[in-house]
Formats: structure tokens, sequence, C-alpha cells
């Protein structure tokens, strides 16, 4: 059925950049078959899935919407595609994304947009806009997306979906494609907060193969979900981040929040305002802590190890000229300004000036989040400052780009877990988001409070 949905609707959607027909169907048949064998199947076993392209599964293209990866087949599994697997899940295909995770609309995929299914001529948000989109438009009941600075919540917002990025370290980054090593995170992007919860526990857990993975199992999501469905919240502490909501946001944004803040007082919360200070730089330092690593992980795109190889059109054939045709033909523009940044950030003359002191920024919104969390038990905001604009209106300014993701972007420099649900719709009925950010360790919190 979802392939049908696929083949119905995805020539206007363009959520996915490949298929996988026959071997998203001979995973569901194993499925049927071992159910009829009586055997004891995991919950989401049979249910199928979309996985945005930065993800590398074996066999199948994995571009990470770049030209420079177009042709590249990995010859294997990252870890949550692996226990995706293993839990019975058939993959329906990869989905579209900025180029290389960088980007808040989609529109910077070198394969062409992915469009928003409540409005085709508005962005479904990004970079994970072909996940959030496959999932809104009911191509897909459930995706994978990655989140280094809103990729996975963003989308959600703007289409109406729900978003989870898992604490650091909570769900193995091996096998990703990394863009900035200390703030990629991968989560689950469904319909329902119980759907994350029940994808959460299939993908989470420790992984030996990543470094940085926490140690423990992924358990008691589900059951949080469950709990939240009671609609209880007596005696939960939630604090709204003044920081994130006045200035820039969208009026109807900011009302549809303000009632879903009325929402959970009247189930027994208690709501105070809470300042976070610092979070006023965190876009300045997340847009030089990103770029210089992004500049770094992006450096082994060298037209000798993976995907494209362009020769020099004349003159000799070098490794280094090698390397620059092959770059400069294969990095689209937003790649190649990030690479520009972060290699200037960390050059010798003004690595303190700049990198050095977005780090002391992303110390002092550690602080905040610290203190903050003395005091209440979870965070709220608006998820994106605005509903979903229109394609091309912000392609040529990168500032008003990068500005979507002031409300994601400090959970990400601190490594903390963040939900965003539907929050219902402004005037012209396009979808708006929620934010629920917890503590480490604390995803939990997430889905009783989005449940
Ligand atoms: N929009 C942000 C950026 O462009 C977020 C990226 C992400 O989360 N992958 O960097």
């Amino acid at each position: 059925a979802h392939l049908d949905r696929i083949g119905a609707v995805d020539d206007a959607v363009h959520a996915f950049l490949h298929t996988d027909g026959a071997p998203a169907l001979a995973a569901a048949a194993a499925v049927d078959a071992a159910r009829a064998a009586g055997d004891d199947l995991p919950a989401l076993a049979g249910v199928p899935i979309a996985v945005k392209d930065v993800v590398v599964t074996r066999g199948q293209p994995t571009t990470a919407g770049s030209r420079i990866l177009a042709d590249w087949v990995p010859p294997y599994d990252a870890t949550l595609v692996t226990r995706l697997r293993a839990a019975g899940m058939p993959i329906l295909g990869k989905t579209n994304m900025d180029e290389f995770a960088m980007g808040s609309s989609t529109e910077h995929s070198a394969f062409g947009p992915t469009r928003n299914p409540w409005d085709l001529d508005r962005i479904p948000g990004g970079s994970g806009g072909g996940s959030a989109a496959a999932v809104a438009a009911y191509e897909a009941p459930l995706a994978i997306g990655t989140d280094t600075g809103g990729s996975i919540r963003q989308p959600a917002a703007v289409t109406g979906t729900v978003g989870v990025k898992p604490t650091y370290g909570s769900v193995s980054r091996y096998g990703l494609i990394a863009l900035a090593s200390s703030l990629d995170q991968a989560g689950p992007c469904t319909r329902t907060v119980l759907d994350a919860a029940l994808l959460h526990e299939v993908i989470g857990g420790h992984d030996p193969a990543d470094s940085t993975s926490l140690p423990g199992e992924a358990t008691g999501f589900v059951a949080a979900a469950h709990d939240g469905a009671r609609r209880d919240l007596t005696g939960l502490r939630v604090g709204v981040v003044r920081e994130l909501g006045g200035e820039g946001y969208q009026s109807e944004v900011r009302a549809a929040f303000d009632a879903s803040v009325e929402a959970l007082q009247r189930i027994g919360a208690e709501v105070v305002e809470v300042s976070c200070p610092s979070f006023d730089a965190a876009l300045a330092a997340y847009y030089l802590i990103l770029p210089a690593e992004a500049s770094s992980n992006l450096a082994k795109f060298d037209g000798m190890r993976y995907g494209l190889r362009v020769e020099p059109s004349d003159g000799p054939v070098t490794a280094e000229r090698v390397m620059a045709a092959t770059r400069g033909a294969g990095f689209g523009d937003e790649a190649k300004r990030r690479i520009i940044l972060g290699t200037y950030a960390l050059s010798a003359g003004y690595y303190d000036a700049y990198y050095g002191s977005a780090q002391k920024v992303r110390t002092l919104i550690q602080r905040d989040f610290a203190a903050a969390f003395a005091e209440v038990d979870v965070l709220v905001s608006p998820t994106a400052p605005t509903t979903a604009f229109r394609l091309g209106e912000k392609l040529d300014d990168p500032m008003a780009m990068y500005l979507n993701d002031v409300a994601t972007i400090p959970a990400n420099l601190a490594g903390i877990p963040g939900i965003s649900i539907p929050n219902g719709t402004d005037a012209a009925g396009l979808p708006t988001g929620f934010q629920i950010l917890a503590p480490a360790r604390e995803d939990a919190r997430l889905y009783r409070v989005g449940a």
C-alpha cells in the first residue's frame, strides 16, 4: 500500500531519492512467514520505514543529497539500519535532504527540492524534508531523520508531524555520513508520539562501534508515552524559555504555542518562565562550530575514495588537481560556503577569535540549561519561528535561512533531547510545532509530555 502511495504522489512531493520495492516486499513477506509460523515478533515487525539518505544502507545508493556521492553504493549498513532490519522493518527507500544535511528547506539537495504536502509551493523544512514529507503524505508511516541543528524537529514542525532528536549518544552514529560529529544525532520522524517512542526503542541503545555511544538500553519510552496519554501531569514543572518565542516569531505560531502551554496547565503542570541568556549567541556559535567540523568531515571526498571523480579538463592529472576538479564539480554552493567558513574559523590566525570563542559560548549554553533544569523538568518553546515558507523565498539569503534554527540549535550544542509535536495550524492552514526539551538521558520525559 505504501509503495502504491509513493507511486501515486511522489512525482509531486519528491520525498524519495530512491525507492526499493523488491527488497521491501521481500522483507515484508519474511515477516508474514514468521507470523504464520507462530514466531514471537518485535512490535514494529512488518511496518515499513523510509530512511534519510545520509544513513548508509548496504547495496542501496546513499548520496547525502550530493552530486559527489551520486553513484556511491555503500558496502555496509549503519547500526541503526541493522537494527531496523533485525526488527523486521522493510525499508521503502531513501529520502531527500539538503546536501550533507546543510539547510532548513531541502532546497540545497543536488537532486531537486522536496515539496510540503500541505502546500506544494512551500518547503517541507530541512535538512530532513524528505523524511518529514514522506510521513506527512502517508508515503511511509515512519521515517529516520538526523538532527544536527534541528533537521528532524523543524521539518516536523512545518509538516505537522512528530520529530525527535534523542540525547547525543543515545542512537549510534556508526554509518551516518558525518556533518558535525559533536552535534549529529539520528532519530524518529512519525505521525504520533507513541510511534516515535516505539521506533526510538528499536534504533537506540549502546553500540560499541560508536565511541560516543552512551551505555545502556533504550527502554521506557513506550511506557512513558502510554503514561502521558492518561493526560495527568500533576506536579510536572514546565519552563517557558523567554529567549525563544519573542521577536521574529510569527504571531500565530506564538498564539498556538501559548494555547498549548495553557493546555498543559489544565492537566496539572506548573508553568514558569525561565531565562537562558546565552541562547542569544547560540546561532552564531553553531554557525562557527558546525562549519569547522563539517570542513574537516568533508575532506574525505577527494575524488579517489568515494563516488565522483573529475579529472581536470586540461593540464597535468595530479592528485591535487583531481581533488580540486572533483570538489569544484561535486559540492553545491552551501557545502562550499561552509567549507570555506569552517577552514577560516579553524585557521591559525583566527582560531581563538572564532572557533575558540564559539566553544566558550557552547559551555555557557550548557550552563544555562543546567540552571534551568535545576528549576523545571522540561523546557518548552515554538519549534520554528514561522510556518513553511515558499520555495525560493530564502534560497539567496543564507542568514534568513539560518534563522529558522534559532529555537532548535541550543539542544544540539548541549547534547540534550528534544521533540517537536504538531500544534495546530495558522490562518493559512499551515502546521506549527511545539518543542519540548529535557535534560540529557531523560528522553522519556519528551514522550510523556508530548503524548
Ligand atoms: N538547518 C541547520 C543547518 O543548516 C540544521 C542542519 C541539521 O540539523 N542537519 O545546519
